[in-house]
């Protein structure tokens, strides 16, 4: 009868430590780490997660960025060029992208980084003289609807000069290096294959978005574009 007892005492017990292992799994603290999508201001022109679209233009519409830095890497432009700077962060960011580059034996220069209200006023007045508004506006940004002016984006290409900024950078070994590597450095290939109706703009493999690699890490997972990944409309046209 003793040894009955012991028994089931003895599964009691061992089904009460399974219960503890049971919880302790359930903890919260010790599961995978969920994102959090508002760690930063979605609307905030200086904020690192800012989204310009051709719906969400910046505000106000002259901002200017206060901390611009000349990345240490090749230029395809005077170093005295306000273009040939980004903000702070993603100077360092691009500085390891391009050495990450190098590693592999590829060389990547900046062809144009932040671009001022003024700046994208003219370009985009000279394309709708050249070409007409339609036109222009599938080609260049609205001033004020620039993610260049964010300090935040950046046009790369090969230090060749190969293909920079146009169409067939894609299928340079750069462009392809590229389109592998630039997340794990806090980049989004911004304007990618097939999101046009989403983005507003044609594929650009050479256009580089610095978000920071926790986001860039969840939009290599997802294959999102930063719209669909924030539930943000898609945003085609103005
Ligand atoms: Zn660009």
């Amino acid at each position: 009868m003793k040894k009955h007892i012991l028994l089931v005492l003895a599964v009691i017990l061992v089904i009460l430590v399974r219960q503890v292992d049971f919880f302790k799994f359930k903890d919260h603290t010790n599961g995978p780490k969920v994102f959090d999508k508002t760690t930063h201001s979605l609307s905030d022109p200086a904020s690192l997660w800012i989204i310009v679209n051709k719906k969400r233009p910046l505000n106000p519409p002259n901002y200017e960025p206060n901390d611009l830095t000349m990345p240490k890497v090749p230029l395809r432009r005077e170093p005295s060029s306000v273009e040939m700077k980004v903000r702070a962060s993603a100077a360092k960011a691009m500085e390891e992208l391009f050495d990450s580059a190098k590693h592999d034996g590829l060389s990547l220069a900046l062809a144009s980084g932040y671009r001022s209200y003024d700046m994208q006023k003219t370009t985009y007045d000279t394309e709708v003289i050249g070409y007409g508004k339609k036109f222009a506006d599938t080609e260049s940004a609205r001033p004020g609807y620039s993610e260049h002016q964010t300090g935040w984006a950046a046009d790369v290409g090969p230090e060749n000069g190969e293909c920079v900024v146009l169409d067939c950078f894609a299928n340079t070994p750069e462009g392809k290096w590229l389109a592998i590597h630039a997340w794990q450095h806090g980049f989004v290939i911004r304007y990618r294959q097939s999101t046009k109706a989403i983005v507003g703009y044609k594929y650009e493999p050479w256009h580089i978005r610095y978000v920071g690699k926790e986001l860039a890490n969840e939009i290599h997972k997802t294959n999102l574009t930063l719209e669909q990944f924030f539930d943000l409309p898609a945003a085609p046209n103005y």
